[in-house]
């Protein structure tokens, strides 16, 4: 009944997800790859020009959220999810996959897109391209997290960077007139001039500038600085509500399969007069220690903020049962843990 109620809307989803997701996984690439040359192209010498510091500042942090960007997009792209062994499985479980025809090990389900059991199962996600379950949900999560970090990032700098273009007193860039010379050398083209208020105004006297290419270049950079920022403001807010809405989920112990299996169980439980308990859930602060894999001596400083491969707490096959699980996170129980 609960997989009847489920299935039709995984259904539909993953029959529109099928089309799009390698188109999605490429405009990832592309995207990104975009909003890194827009960064150095323009950004990093508008700031530059402003405070030198400011910008190797901003340049090492930049660099810390595109590197854990990619290491995680990378990481949970190449990272199989787990699917349950064909053979010699032993779990306490009566639940079969009518598909795959092998038992499905608890908080397993199977996913049509793959056409595969998966263990853990969050959701098929078309911008990787795969499943997102036991093994690679943290990276999933991380990557949407570093995703947000970056768009703010840039939409932050971006903004400054425009304004002053758009509005800020044009004596403010009164330093462009005495480089003119070298642009017009072809020394520098850009870097610390391409404030300009000429995007707009052509009414100060470079408007005979012999060379036109420059105004074009400046005002192409423009476009791509606005065309950047949408986009950007666009994916920030999309990244965002997925963002909290998984944290939601990974705070409460659920997977989004759980999520809707386990709202159909309160129902149900309630309609009994009983009340449902998700024996997953341990509290939404044991919750994230399990599901970032704080354990074992691993901090938040060094396994979360700075790539990290280490794995999960459980094998995907069996689960640490809830009057374990702070012993077992806090290292002290060796080989004896009860398990699902
Ligand atoms: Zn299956
Ligand atoms: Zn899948």
């Amino acid at each position: 009944m609960t997989h009847a109620f489920v299935e039709p809307i995984f259904w539909v989803v993953d029959s529109v997800l099928i089309s799009i997701g390698p188109f999605l996984t490429v405009l990832v690439v592309h995207l990104s790859s975009f909003s890194v040359f827009i960064a150095y192209w323009i950004l990093y010498p508008f700031y530059k020009h402003q405070n030198e510091w400011l910008a190797y500042g901003l340049a090492l942090l930049g660099n810390w959220i595109l590197i854990n960007f990619v290491f995680n997009y990378y990481m949970g792209f190449s990272t199989s999810p787990g699917h349950p062994p064909k053979y010699g499985l032993h779990v306490d479980s009566d639940d079969v996959c009518k598909k795959c025809l092998t038992p499905k090990p608890p908080r397993t389900h199977h996913c049509s897109i793959c056409n595969h059991c998966v263990l853990k199962m969050d959701h098929h996600c078309p911008w990787m391209n795969h499943c997102v379950g036991h093994w690679n949900h943290r990276y999933f999560y991380l990557f949407m997290v570093y995703t947000l970090l970056g768009c703010i990032f840039l939409l932050c700098l971006g903004s400054r960077a425009a304004y002053t273009v758009m509005y800020a007193d044009p004596s403010e860039f009164d330093f462009y007139y005495e480089n003119v010379n070298d642009i017009v050398a072809g020394v520098s083209l850009g870097s610390s001039v391409w404030t300009d208020q000429y995007f707009f105004k052509t009414s100060r006297p470079l408007k005979n500038f012999p060379f036109s290419y420059y105004l074009e270049t400046q005002q192409f950079r423009y476009k791509s600085l606005m065309f950047l920022s949408f986009i950007l403001f666009v994916i920030s807010i999309s990244v965002l509500v997925l963002t909290l809405w998984h944290g939601k989920l990974i705070s409460g112990g659920e997977t989004s399969v759980e999520f809707l299996k386990n709202k159909y169980e309160k129902i149900k439980f309630r309609k009994e007069g009983k009340t449902f308990k998700n024996v997953f859930d341990f509290g939404w602060r044991t919750n994230w220690r399990v599901f970032l894999g704080l354990h074992s001596g691993r901090t938040f400083w060094r396994h979360v903020l700075l790539p990290s491969c280490h794995k999960p707490l459980d094998n995907g096959i069996t689960w640490t049962k809830p009057e374990d699980i702070e012993t077992v996170l806090n290292g002290k129980l060796m080989g004896c843990a009860h398990y699902y």
